[in-house]
């Protein structure tokens, strides 16, 4: 479904049907003079690329690229096929030394630090625990009762944090084998900003790199910004918002992914403490310079809840941040006040929060 030519709702497919659907379809070269599109499968998502001013050649080859950059993705940071991450867990599960590439390193290193700045409410070392509750799978709602809280404890008791790697060079150990890497919360942002490096290094310069919603935009669309929505838990928009040059726009939320055991929804998103879903939050908004910090703030900020949530966006620095609650009504920063223009058929309860 189209929300607007800007926006694809992901697609969650099977696993199997993620790899052989890895595919590359160039759909706008003869539409519209100076725009290029095209839509890439990964992590069971749909991203679309859409180019401004770049000459049909050019285009053709950013494509190719990227799609065999996403394939290298696929294959190295996916948290249940079977690739680079899953050994290194497996290693990690045995006290063993595991065999790393610079793009996960880089996600740890990363990671450590926004782990301790959220305090621990964005852990990627929980893999674990988020398999306990049956998220590793693409095919979505999972039904059944939840895990047993000594199923979970187990897990906790253990206490896997990122810090407990130890990095050198490429090599990575750790001494508790409760740690499990679950990129889920950080890679789409990642991805989207080795994406949009990738472009510039090809002299490609006005670009948007959309992931189901979540994006980073760099130039503009001809004379006019690149304009997104934003999305509405549930499914739609609350509004758009024009990108202004170099920015990446996230949205975490429990409305899409979750376990549904008779009517009681158990979203994808685990308090890292408590090993249950965070709860009180609908979906969070980020606006931020860069995916990786964007993706990882959404996420961690709806584990924050609505009591939380101001502190861990001003110890992340995070001045444009958008949550809403269960009952729909919407929390914003006033910096973000002044960049969502609200639908006509959404009529927000607005509350403005100073951080
Ligand atoms: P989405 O992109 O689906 O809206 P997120 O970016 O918030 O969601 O990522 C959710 C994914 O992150 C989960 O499916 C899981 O893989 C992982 N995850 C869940 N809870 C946490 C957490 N507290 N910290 C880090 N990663 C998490
Ligand atoms: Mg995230």
């Amino acid at each position: 479904m189209r929300i607007n030519p800007l926006i694809i709702k992901s697609v969650r497919l099977s696993a199997v049907a993620v790899l052989a659907l890895v595919c590359l379809t160039l759909l706008a070269a003869c539409q519209r003079d100076e725009e290029q599109s095209a839509e890439l499968f990964v992590f069971g998502t749909i991203i679309e690329i859409k180019l401004w001013g770049a000459s049909n050649e050019e285009a053709s080859h950013a494509f190719s690229e990227l799609q065999q950059m996403f394939q290298g993705m696929h294959r190295d940071w996916h948290a249940w096929e079977p690739g680079r991450l899953t050994a290194i867990n497996k290693a990690f599960e045995q006290g063993d030394t595991a065999a790393a590439d610079e793009d996960i390193v880089e996600m740890i290193r990363r990671s450590q630090v926004i782990e301790e700045l959220t305090g621990g409410r964005f852990n990627p070392a929980i893999g674990a625990l988020i398999r306990l509750w049956g998220f590793h799978t693409s095919d979505y709602p999972i039904v059944g009762p939840p895990p047993s809280q000594e199923q979970i404890s187990a897990i906790l008791d253990l206490h896997p944090s990122s810090s407990d790697i130890h990095i050198n060079g490429l090599e990575l150990n750790t001494d508790n084998p409760a740690v499990q890497l679950d990129f889920g919360g950080i890679a789409k942002g990642y991805a989207v900003d080795l994406t949009i490096a990738r472009l510039r290094s090809m002299g490609i310069n006005n670009a948007i790199v959309n992931a189901g919603g979540d994006l980073r935009a760099i130039g503009t669309h001809g004379d006019r910004p690149w304009r997104v929505a934003v999305r509405k838990p549930g499914g739609g928009s609350i509004g758009t918002i024009e990108v202004q040059g170099d920015e990446a726009i996230f949205t975490s939320g429990n409305y899409e992914r979750f376990r549904l055991d008779n009517t009681k929804r158990y979203p994808h998103i685990l308090d890292p403490v408590t090993g249950w879903p965070a709860k009180d939050i609908a979906s969070v908004t980020v606006i931020s310079d860069e995916g990786l910090l964007a993706d990882a703030a959404a996420t961690a900020l709806v584990v924050a809840g609505l009591d939380g949530w101001p502190e861990v966006a001003r110890v992340l620095d995070l001045t444009q941040v958008a949550v809403v609650d269960e009952s729909g009504t919407v929390y914003l920063t006033p910096a973000m006040e002044l960049r969502i223009q609200f639908s006509g058929d959404v009529n927000p309860v607005i509350i403005k929060v100073i951080l």
